[in-house]
């Protein structure tokens, strides 16, 4: 049984106040909870930040405003996130079950942890969970492993779709810290494992999510979020895809792609988006694209098939986001 203490934060002063002393913020506790009943992480204070007034979801001065505590079933189903940006409800209904969705909130989803076996398993090594005990998956089971960006240190995957659509839609994200506010672009929230994989992402000890900013586009009519994975719910992807095009008739004047189950975070694949902008929308054009973004993928024992699964999901998304099939 692990001793904590609990408190219950009436404004975000107070909880980046309280924010000292291996203390962790709790709001769904979907994945937190988890990790405490099976010893992987052990805070010695919760702050539970449930009556903050941030579960809003506003539309102001060109960008969509959604509070850190909005709940993933609230964004899904939300009438303005479903008219300005689908791409994010599709992506938040392809992960976890309703029930999770119901209880998970925008800013956990952001903050949950890696779903490597290894990781969970307090008997077996892990530089996450004990920075210097080694790497299990490594040389263990690693078919859900990453092929992109990977260290000697760590190879496992960020687990969440919803910031697979985040990243792709150029989103902001806003943390409240004892200096002030400060606004994080979302590729650069999560980050790769390198020689620190304890590290998931660059939000410091001191500061606590807020909000997310989606600035307006021009992608709400022609998106996809197609995931892969070993049941058709309640699964963590294998390879997800998040695509987003804005056409003029048929040719691609600009286009958005990220990935999902592939990397320590949420991986954008600018280059091939590149590749895409000026070009027909077509089967050829996609498969093009998707060869230029599997550029620097290396795989592990298990996980060779993501190389060849990779590409297809690519062109698979983007062609439904074409209207292609
Ligand atoms: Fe731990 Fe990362 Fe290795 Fe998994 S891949 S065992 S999370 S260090």
């Amino acid at each position: 049984m692990i001793q904590f203490q609990y408190e219950r934060a009436s404004t975000a002063k107070a909880a980046v106040s309280a924010l000292a002393n291996n203390a962790k913020i709790i709001a769904g506790g979907t994945n937190l909870v988890d990790l405490m009943k099976r010893n992987v992480m052990a805070p010695a204070k919760l702050i539970d930040i449930n009556s903050l007034p941030l579960r809003s979801i506003e539309q102001q001065n060109g960008k969509m405003i959604i509070g850190a505590l909005a709940l993933n079933s609230q964004v899904a189903d939300d009438k303005l996130v479903l008219e300005k940006h689908p791409l994010l409800s599709k992506a938040l209904n392809a992960g976890a079950s309703a029930q999770i969705r119901n209880m998970a909130t925008v800013g956990g989803n952001m903050m949950q942890r890696t779903r490597c076996s290894y990781f969970y398993d307090t008997a077996l090594p892990c530089n996450k969970r004990e920075p210097g005990s080694g790497c299990g998956a490594l040389e263990g089971v690693n078919r859900m492993h990453a092929i992109f960006g990977t260290s000697d240190k760590c190879i496992a995957v960020h687990p969440s779709d919803m910031c697979v659509a985040l990243v792709a839609l150029d989103a902001i994200v806003v943390v409240s810290g004892p200096k002030g506010e400060r606004r994080i672009p979302f590729d650069d929230f999560h980050r790769l494992p390198g020689s620190q994989p304890e590290k998931d992402n660059t939000l410091q000890k001191d500061e606590l999510i807020i909000s997310v900013e989606i600035p307006d586009n021009t992608f709400s009519k022609n998106c996809h979020y197609f995931k892969v994975r070993d049941r058709t719910s309640y699964a963590f992807a294998l390879v997800s895809v998040a695509a987003a095009l804005d056409l003029d008739g048929k040719n691609i004047k600009e286009a958005r792609l990220a990935m999902g189950g592939v990397a320590h975070k949420p991986w954008r694949l600018k280059e091939a988006e590149k590749a895409l902008a000026g070009k027909p929308a077509t089967e050829e054009t996609f498969r093009q694209a998707a060869e230029i973004a599997m550029q620097g993928a290396k795989a592990f024992k298990h996980n060779a098939f993501k190389l060849k699964l990779g590409p297809n999901v690519i062109v698979e998304a983007l062609k439904n986001a074409a209207g292609l099939v």
